[in-house]
């Protein structure tokens, strides 16, 4: 499979790092794909036109690493509990209040991306750790649902702040398990800070209804908190993630049992920490980490359990949905996306290229909101593609600690595997690669753009969630929207035209639950998020969010002595 053993890797990047020290000395810079961290990611050597990272970059780098494994050994000493029979402590579950391990004390392991070492060791949960979370859960509900909204407002605006004074560590913590680069997780806190405060602003009218009077009666809606709920979340950025979904959980007044995704669980075990810090009482906000097939799956089967937010693959979304039917569970799904950026030849072509590339590139290309479909009109298609191509090869992949990496290491040589065997399969079906055909070692890929695809290709109808690019010509906007409209997914849509009535038609044809014109992805906190088709179920954002945490009630109350039908008299 390919997969290039930790060790191995060691050797390589030690090996390239003296290769890109000499290149550096040397002072060249020459084509190809740039790199940063001392690593010479073309995998040949540093005279095959890499440029060279700077000194100062490589000692940043090496810093930001070193300070993230302190704050992982810092976070191990606050919730690590005891191995068995003598083990280093490992990351618990936060049960009721309390760091514990999993029953029978099983562990699995979590490393890093960028050379496979081995970071932590990880609770393993089991149906039994599942319970006990969520009785807890359960148990705690009564007192958080009655806490005034003031109250719980103080402790999610306290948990906000912890959040940005923990803002660099965060960061770096998430790049250590993730992979993904640190400018980009430099945001991480802020954007999680700032999803408590805007639900916590909320909290005052979550449970505001509605008056539809009759004569004889008065009949009033109001909300209230749907009871404990699952959160289960993937690994590409678990910790804004985890944010989005817990806090208008904890806003409605819901308790939380939250299974973080096996493959980067550190920094939701952060963020419950801090939680714990800033005063959510024991059992509102509880974590249990495992594998999907048993701590995930155990989850959505529990009878506490009233509902389950859910993000992640299409096809898990599916288990989860029968594994909570028979006990009936309310679910929300975000999941995958092939999402189409479109670009009609009179739109402002260089601000659709930054954007592009900024859609696809960014975050490793690991996104759902990721424009990994490229549709543009035939009569710029060729101008467009090969500047696309420049700018891909142009793009920075190196280490993630680094900050002026623009492209990181691919989570998990699992996932690494999947995205190259896209890369393998594309000229198989006719599509050229028109950027990105370098060999990166471990989980390093280039960026890559697929050129004269066809729609029906593997390529350009499954998510492959990672830096790859696949683009398709298309000669006017109905051939547009049939492409566009043609897949199984339908989470987001980027359209380009200076047509403002083809822009508004366009959109609403796109069979998609979000839609950018003009721009790339720029959330605006009360507004729908969500797909449709197999990209979800359900919006988040603002009152939606709240319509899922919460059961709508209509109180009749009757108004005078209408008539009751007598029977038996
Ligand atoms: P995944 O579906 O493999 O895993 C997500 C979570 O589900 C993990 O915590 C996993 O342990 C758990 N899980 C797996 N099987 C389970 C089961 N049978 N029962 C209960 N839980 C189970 O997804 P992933 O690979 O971690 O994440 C990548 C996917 O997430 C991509 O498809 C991406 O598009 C999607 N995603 C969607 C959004 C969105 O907002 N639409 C956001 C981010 C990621």
């Amino acid at each position: 499979m390919g997969t290039i053993a930790a060790s191995t890797l060691h050797g390589y990047v030690r090996e390239n790092r003296n290769l890109k020290q000499r290149a550096s000395h040397a002072g060249r810079r020459t084509s190809g794909h740039r790199t940063q961290g001392g690593i010479d990611l073309n995998g040949t050597n540093a005279d095959s036109g890499v440029a060279a990272s700077s000194a100062s970059s490589g000692s940043a780098a090496a810093a930001n690493q070193a300070t993230a494994k302190q704050v992982l050994a810092d976070l191990l000493a606050q919730v690590g509990v005891p191995g068995v029979a003598g083990a280093a402590p490992h990351v618990g579950h936060l049960v009721n209040g309390a760091w514990r391990p999993a029953e029978g004390g099983a562990t699995f392991a979590t490393n890093a991306p960028t050379d496979g070492a081995h970071l932590a060791a990880v609770a393993s949960g089991s149906a039994a750790d599942v319970h006990a979370a969520a009785s807890a859960a359960a148990e705690a509900f009564g007192a958080w649902r009655k806490t005034s909204a003031k109250e719980r407002r103080q402790v999610l605006y306290r948990l906000a702040e912890l959040i940005e004074q923990n803002a660099e560590q965060i960061a770096l913590l998430e790049v250590l398990d993730t992979g993904q680069p640190l400018r980009f997780m430099r945001q991480a806190a802020a954007r999680g800070a700032e999803n408590f405060r805007f639900f916590a602003d909320r909290i005052e009218g979550a449970s505001d209804g509605q008056a539809l009077p009759t004569p004889d009666f008065l009949n009033y809606t109001r909300r209230q908190p749907i009871g404990p709920v699952a959160v289960i979340t993937p690994w590409n950025t678990p910790f804004m993630l985890s944010t989005w979904k817990i806090a208008p959980a904890l806003a409605a007044g819901c308790t939380v049992v939250h299974k973080p995704a096996e493959w980067s669980p550190l920094t939701a075990t952060l963020l419950a920490r801090l939680a714990l810090e800033a005063g959510v009482p024991a059992g509102v906000w509880n974590v249990v980490h495992g594998l999907g097939e048993s701590a995930g799956k155990a989850l959505t089967e529990h009878p506490a359990v009233r509902a389950v937010a859910f993000v992640g693959e299409s096809v898990t979304g599916s288990h989860i949905m029968a594994q909570g039917a028979p006990t009936l569970k309310r679910v929300h799904f975000e999941l995958g996306g092939k999402n189409p950026v479109v670009v009609f030849d009179d739109a402002d072509l260089e601000r659709a290229l930054d954007a592009a590339v900024f859609m696809i590139y960014s975050l490793n290309g690991e996104r759902c909101t990721s424009s990994s479909r490229l549709l543009v009109q035939r009569g710029v298609y060729e101008e467009f593609t090969r500047r696309l191509a420049e700018r891909a090869e142009r793009v920075v992949v190196g280490d993630p600690f680094d900050p002026a990496t623009e492209v990181g290491p691919l989570i998990h040589p699992v996932h690494a595997e999947k995205v190259r065997s896209y890369l393998a399969l594309a000229p198989q079906e006719g599509a050229r690669v028109a950027a990105g055909r370098h060999t990166l070692p471990g989980n390093y890929l280039a960026p890559t753009l697929l050129v004269d695809a066809t729609p029906s290709m593997r390529v350009a109808q499954e998510e492959i969630f990672g830096p790859v690019l696949t683009a398709l010509p298309f000669d006017d906007e109905a051939e547009a929207l049939a492409i566009a409209n043609g897949v199984r997914y339908g989470l987001a849509g980027y359209v380009w035209t200076n047509d403002v009535a083809r822009a508004h038609r366009f959109a609403q044809g796109l069979e998609v639950g979000m839609v950018w014109v003009n721009s790339h992805n720029v959330r605006h906190l009360p507004t729908p998020f969500g797909g449709m088709k197999a990209s979800g179920i359900g919006r988040d954002g603002g009152d939606y969010s709240f319509d899922f945490y919460m059961e709508t009630q209509n109180i009749a109350v009757a108004l005078g002595e209408h008539p009751i039908p007598r029977l038996g008299k």
